[in-house]
């Protein structure tokens, strides 16, 4: 069960999460906790004012009185509780003022001081289980989840991790105590002390999930799960109860933001099946995703809006070699987001976030050839496994958006997407008409 920084935040959150985590004790559950909502970010904050030997004694005061705070709500009468948590300020003080004094930082130490939200809130979370009558102990993640030395986004090596599992969680487990690991963290074989990337805790939990062989892995988030569309839009969006992980993937490359589908994709590849939950209504079931959900319809309408179309005019580039590398280097190397590319005979189009990067586009291709672009584009996407094993599907979604003046067509990988690129005032009505055609329970009967 991995609970997300905004779930963890303050007092009532904490506890709100060890009545979750009470509920499932049957089962034997292993935690993973995020920093609580805004430390990392602060952290981080701290990391750069350090290097440029700006002020740091204020911000680390606020994080230590924020903790401390909650520690005294939740545990009034234990004193070790508070004693740990001092004892990680000085370390993260020493680290900063380390950081300071030399003006420079390594990706290294870096690691080790954007790792204490989460070493401060694995401490807090236990002093909330104790107070549900859980009995929680804290696992240190460095020692645990084990890593290459690719500091600030490390790869975690299954094999090893599933020795120390074996040896460090599942006795815990088998005690019936909770053992609570602090996400993000990770460390090298010699136990150097490592981070997974921002927004890492989910891996932590799929890795810990594959690990130690969970039946599931939880993600908890603020929010109810993935939903079908955007209810703002969509009248009929609802939340998904299952969906393929393949749908998942597609639907967050296509605007959703819940989570970052690579980021359990050790889960799924193990076969266990991810929830999304919400920790402030534990009552909804969430989003099932698993490896494959075979649904008649389809399950999400996305809508990705504010993009433009860049036409380069090139006859001939297909002799040139190497041309479609080099272009697509200078647009990353621009920080340009390529959200598609078009080769035809005579140019090349490109499907780009509208605005600065569009312009920004524009100037890399000055020299190119004839340009030309169109603004204030969206690309609506309707996704689902359907697409591929009903291939009716797609000449009734492709007539509906070229009724709204489709300019451009994506099918997604495995075909089980298909994106319509339309004008600004015609996407809204094309999300509609397709998740009332293709998503909505009511929608015409499976065939
Ligand atoms: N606390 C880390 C971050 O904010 C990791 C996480 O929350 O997943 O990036
Ligand atoms: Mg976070």
């Amino acid at each position: 069960m991995k609970f997300g920084g905004t779930s963890v935040a303050g007092t009532e959150g904490m506890r709100r999460v060890a009545r979750i985590v009470a509920a499932a004790r049957e089962e034997s559950p292993v935690v993973v906790t995020s920093a609580m909502a805004g430390v990392t970010d602060t952290l981080a904050g701290l990391l750069e004012s350090a290097l440029h030997g700006g002020a740091i004694e204020d911000g680390v005061a606020g994080l230590r009185e924020r903790h401390l705070e909650v520690a005294r709500a939740l545990a009034p009468s234990d004193e070790n509780l508070p004693r740990r948590l001092e004892e990680l300020f000085r370390e993260l003080r020493v680290l900063l003022r380390g950081m300071r004094l030399l003006g420079t930082t390594t990706a290294r130490s870096a690691d080790a001081a954007l790792g204490f939200g989460e070493l401060l809130a694995q401490e807090l979370l236990v002093a909330a289980l104790s107070g549900e009558g859980i009995r929680g102990r804290v696992v240190d993640a460095r020692e645990v989840i084990v890593t290459d030395d690719h500091f600030g986004a490390a790869r975690p090596d299954v094999a090893a991790t599933r020795a120390r599992c074996a040896e460090r969680v599942r006795p815990l487990v088998e005690d019936g105590v909770v053992p609570v690991l602090g996400g993000y963290l990770g460390g090298t074989p010699e136990g150097v002390p490592t981070t997974l990337g921002r927004g890492g805790s989910d891996l932590s939990a799929a890795i810990l999930g594959l690990a130690l062989a969970a039946r599931r892995v939880e993600i908890w988030t603020d929010v109810d799960g993935l939903l079908s569309g955007d209810p703002r839009v969509v009248p009929g969006a609802r939340v998904i109860p299952e969906i393929s992980f393949r749908e998942a993937s597609e639907l967050a490359f296509f605007g959703a933001r819940v989570l970052h589908p690579a980021s359990i994709d050790p889960a799924i590849q193990g076969g266990l099946p991810v929830l999304v939950r919400n920790s402030l209504a534990p009552e909804k079931p969430g989003t099932t995703i698993l490896q494959e959900a075979p649904g008649p319809r389809a399950a999400a309408v996305a809508l990705r809006r504010d993009l433009a179309l860049v036409r380069l005019r090139a006859p001939g580039w297909r002799r040139r070699r190497g041309f479609l590398e080099r272009l697509s280097q200078r647009i990353a190397g621009h920080g340009v987001e390529l959200v598609h590319a078009w080769p035809g005979p005579l140019g090349i189009e490109l499907l780009v976030p509208g605005g600065r990067p569009a312009e920004t586009l524009d100037a890399i291709l000055a020299g190119d050839g004839e340009r030309r672009a169109e603004e204030d584009l969206v690309l609506v996407s309707l996704v689902g496994e359907a697409l591929a094993s009903r291939p009716g599907l797609w000449g009734e979604a492709l007539a509906l958006a070229a009724e709204r003046d489709v300019l451009r067509v994506v099918q997604g990988e495995g075909a089980i997407s298909l994106g319509a690129v339309v004008r600004a005032d015609r996407a809204d009505d094309l999300a509609r008409a397709w998740h009332g055609r293709f998503v909505d329970e009511e929608g015409e009967d499976e065939r």
